[in-house]
């Protein structure tokens, strides 16, 4: 399995989020990916490669699943902050105010030229800061996920984009959850464009992939999977419940599983097994799994109960889908521990094709 690694990762290095009213230290941290790369240094499951993609192939990649306005103001974000007051230059930008949904009578369709009102208009949180180096981190790590998908259209069996910032919470047009780009997306979207007719996403992250599920809603060649902590009291709260089954052509093309906060891995195995049925019923020829090992029993900010052991049969559960395979790196944020889960998860996968 190669394992395309973001060289740029750390550029996105935020220092607070808000969290309940205080500023907290970020939880998405550098040094989650580098305790993964100690990992694989330990176990190598393949070839660690950093993607060289031209510039105009990973623009129109992106395009694919963003739209060219909220494109435009992640590469010129930065410049627009530091432009409002010099003394942003050492302030991480986050959003303090945003349109409530238009039933309300807010424009969203006007873009104020107020950079701070602009950060609301493309931001869903409070908790994912945007820097000097974040659209560069970001854009070099969607490199990751179109490299691994085209080294899966070669003929690989899978392939690992490892990245940070994590990508399944970001949406067509919006950021949040840590999240800029949807890598898991852009992967799905190049397989599809690759030749594969349909393309499922099986997203194992321990919050609901919202911007996965948002950007194929309505399609009917990409199913969308999620199984994720109940929405109703696990961020991000406002999308993920059971009834969100696609629209238009793509209705019957989602499929949520959400569970309760403290899930043991027996539960959560009988809900894998679940998706991976909807997988094959859908008639799925390639699959993205957006990688999350925020399902850890020590993870700091999420509540389900799965352990170390618990991700190497994940793996060979996976495997078992006997698909042509891309993984993304998402959630996890117990850093001691997040790189032993990735690669055990990874190794099931491997040792079982
Ligand atoms: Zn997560």
């Amino acid at each position: 399995m190669k394992i395309f690694h973001n060289p740029l990762h750390a550029q996105h290095a935020g220092r607070q989020e808000m969290f309940r009213g205080r500023m907290v230290p970020c939880h998405e941290v550098p040094a989650r990916l580098d305790f993964v790369l100690a990992a694989l240094q330990s176990r190598p499951l393949g070839p660690l490669l950093a993607p060289a993609i031209p510039d105009a192939e990973l623009h129109a990649a992106m395009a694919r699943v963003h739209r060219a306005p909220y494109l435009d103001f992640l590469a010129h974000a930065w410049d627009a902050w530091v432009a409002m007051d010099q003394a942003n230059a050492e302030r991480d930008a986050l959003p303090s105010v945003w349109p409530l949904p238009s039933r309300h009578g807010f424009r969203t369709d006007v873009v104020p030229r107020n950079f701070a009102a602009q950060l609301g208009l493309y931001a869903f949180d409070a908790g994912t800061p945007l820097m000097a180096g974040t659209w560069a981190a970001a854009r070099a790590g969607a490199g990751c996920a179109l490299a691994a998908a085209k080294d899966v259209l070669g003929g690989a069996r899978s392939a690992f984009a490892l990245s940070r910032p994590p990508g399944h919470h970001a949406g067509p047009d919006y950021f949040g959850g840590y999240c800029f780009l949807n890598n898991a997306a852009i992967a799905a979207q190049a397989l599809r464009d690759g030749g594969h007719p349909r393309v499922a996403v099986l997203d194992v992250d321990y919050h609901h992939g919202n911007g996965t599920q948002t950007i194929f809603y309505a399609r009917p060649d990409v199913l969308t999977v999620s199984i994720h902590g109940d929405p109703a009291t696990e961020y991000p709260f406002f999308l993920g419940h059971a009834d969100e089954r696609g629209a238009e052509a793509g209705e019957g093309c989602n499929l949520n599983l959400p569970l309760p906060r403290g899930t043991g891995f027996a539960a959560w195995r009988a809900a894998l097994d679940q998706a991976l049925n909807a997988v094959a019923r859908f008639g799925a020829t390639a699959l993205v799994v957006p990688m999350g090992l925020d399902t850890f029993a020590g993870d700091p900010i999420s509540g389900f109960q799965l352990h170390s052991t618990d991700y190497l049969a994940v793996g060979q559960a996976l495997a078992g889908a006997g698909l042509p395979t891309v993984f993304t790196f998402e959630g996890g944020y117990a850093v001691a521990e997040v790189g032993t889960n990735a690669v055990n998860l990874l190794e099931g996968f491997a040792q079982a094709v």
